[in-house]
């Protein structure tokens, strides 16, 4: 049970400020997580790393020299959402780029990527590196399936100990993939969990048994057996990871016996030292284990065996020193202190002064964003019904939330002191979107819009030229951060001939608003032969063939708003024209 709180709801974040207080030496608390409270050399890349709460000493606990700059720290078991990792690694940065590095799983793979888009279209190079140790959780010929639980750690650490080397980014993402291809996890659980207020365990253990291959959060294990002693379970452990070894594994690894929760570090210890017996008489030689609880999951009654499998530039990195809250190693000089709050003060986007045409632009922006929610409110229900078919039948209401989401926070943005730019209205109207809408297509238009933005800036005027390096920036968010591809029956399959048209219309000397009339009626084709298209692979077979004769609905609300805008913007150019 978790019992020391005074709202549940609060838990997450009061237990990060407490955290932050009784660290300060180590941590500062920025806007979605904290950040390194001591400076680092100029051009270090930072290492982000960050995910749900309720794992301590992951995230936050890692952050320090040798290790992370920065945690975003999400709420109990759930993502940070993408303004949080956007602002963490905003603050973190040192000019060396960003490294993102988490563990595997859906929604923090959408939202860590959505502000990795966000942070590369503002100029602050940013890559990813997936967490993918776990074992239980797909075979071995699907290692990128596979989630990240304790294995987060060695990752982290190489990767944090490369760039404390001023190792570029390259270098410090190609140590981190080969970390994180090179270890190996997996865990048991004894009994469940209990999120804080909830008056029941998220699941259980029957008495007498234990599962094995449960996932940090309680996902489902692969089996279930009777409660072993310390040496079956020691046995157990090796040798399934070592049936699971990567290619060229070497004879050195680093074992790591991680408590979950509630087992006594007496115990860990107990099967530590069954475990290093057994590597040994497998002719493994043990290099600087850890045991402890290092990647947890609540009150969770279980633990996980990690090995990493060291190659010489894996074990110079594992061995360096590190000075963080719960990992230390070997002696870091003491550093300055840096000052966050100066530092991290609000976003660039949100101090900018536009001039009074600046200003004047933003306001088209705002209204160019009430024409879109316009088009969407109108054909909510029609996007409703195209995505019940074959989908789960949110695509207008979501739409439509996000968008109107967008509406009021560019309203609110416009009508700030002084107004605002374009790339601060779309920056805020993307973000409420992204945040409001939920569902993949929420998250896809909120990046975009974020992204159009930055491309556009803050500017005067803009030319045919600026609005093709608009559109180009809004479709590579979109198939960045989708990964869906041309006939894979998504909204791509109107963007992407959208696009082109967009950019040949515009470099043959065409106005932007005739340009985007022409790259819509181009959007309404591409989008109605997405009914001859099959789904996304991967999708149940009954799905794919109620789909077949159906438009994609993404494809058509994205046909529907590019309508609506070339319209729109046609109409208000004709009024500046009337006008002059
Ligand atoms: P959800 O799929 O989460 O329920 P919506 O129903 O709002 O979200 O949106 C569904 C639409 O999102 C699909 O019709 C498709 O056009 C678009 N979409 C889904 N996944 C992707 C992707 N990976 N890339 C591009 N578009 C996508
Ligand atoms: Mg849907």
């Amino acid at each position: 049970m978790t019992q020391i709180f005074d709202d549940p709801a609060d838990f997450a974040d009061e237990a990060l400020d407490g955290f932050t207080a009784a660290n300060r030496r180590y941590v500062s608390r920025v806007d979605g997580g904290v950040v390194r409270a001591t400076a680092s050399p100029q051009g270090q890349v930072a290492v982000v790393v960050g995910g749900g709460s309720g794992h301590y000493p992951a995230f936050a606990g890692l952050v320090g020299a040798g290790l992370a700059a920065g945690s975003a720290c999400g709420n109990m078991f759930a993502s940070p959402a993408a303004g949080q990792v956007y602002r963490v690694a905003q603050a973190a940065h040192n000019g060396g780029g960003v490294l993102l590095s988490y563990g595997n799983y859906a929604g923090d793979v959408l939202h860590f990527g959505q502000a990795q888009v966000r942070l590369n279209a503002e100029g602050i190079e940013t890559r990813t590196v997936l967490v993918t140790d776990d074992i239980a959780s797909a075979p071995a010929d699907q290692l990128d399936k596979r989630r990240g639980i304790a294995g987060d750690l060695t990752v982290f650490k190489v990767a944090g100990a490369a760039a404390e080397e001023g190792l570029d980014l390259d270098e410090v993402e190609r140590l981190a993939i080969l970390a994180n291809a090179r270890t190996r996890s997996l865990g048991v659980a004894f009994d469940g969990c209990t999120l804080p207020g909830s008056p029941e365990p998220l699941f259980h253990v029957p008495a007498g048994r234990m599962a094995l291959g449960l996932g940090i959060h309680g996902e489902p294990g692969i089996s279930e057996h009777p409660m072993p002693t310390a040496s079956e379970l020691a046995q157990l452990l090796v040798s399934r990871l070592l049936d699971d070894r990567p290619e060229h594994p070497g004879t050195r690894v680093v074992p790591i016996v991680n408590g979950l929760g509630t087992v006594k570090y007496e115990e860990l210890f107990l099967l530590f030292g069954k475990v290093e017996k057994l590597l040994t008489a497998a002719g493994l030689t043990v290099v600087e284990p850890e045991c402890g609880e290092l990647v947890t999951s609540l009150d969770m009654s279980g633990l996980s065996l990690t090995l990493l499998w060291l190659d010489d530039e894996l074990e110079r990195l594992w061995a360096a020193p590190a000075d963080t809250p719960a990992f230390r190693k070997g002696a870091v000089a003491r550093r300055a202190r840096r000052d966050v709050s100066a530092d991290a003060a609000a976003p660039a986007t949100d101090s900018e002064r536009p001039t009074p045409a600046a200003a004047a632009l933003g306001r088209h922006a705002l209204s160019a964003i009430a024409a879109v929610r316009d088009v969407v409110v109108e054909h909510e229900q029609e996007l409703g019904r195209l995505d019940a078919i074959a989908g789960d039948g949110d695509h207008g209401i979501g739409m439509r939330r996000g968008v109107e989401a967008a509406v009021a926070a560019a309203q609110s943005a416009a009508t700030s002191d002084g107004g605002a730019s374009v790339r601060r209205i779309l920056a805020a109207a993307g973000e409420a979107w992204s945040e409001k809408a939920g569902g993949t297509s929420g998250a896809l238009w909120g990046t975009a819009v974020i992204a159009a933005g930055a491309a556009l800036g803050n500017r005067d005027r803009y030319t045919g030229r600026d609005a093709a390096a608009a559109v180009e920036a809004f479709a590579s968010a979109i198939t960045t951060l989708g990964q869906a591809g041309p006939g894979d029956k998504t909204m791509v399959d109107a963007l992407l001939p959208f696009r082109d048209a967009f950019l040949t219309e515009i470099s043959g000397g065409a106005p932007v608003g005739r340009a985007l009339a022409a790259a819509a009626a181009t959007a309404r084709g591409a989008a109605d032969l997405t009914a001859g298209l099959r789904p996304l692979k991967g999708r149940a077979r009954p799905l794919v063939e109620r789909s077949l004769g159906h438009p994609d609905p993404g494809a058509v609300s994205f046909a529907l708003i590019a309508e609506r805008l070339g319209r729109h913007l046609e109409a208000e150019l004709m009024e500046q024209g009337a006008k002059a």
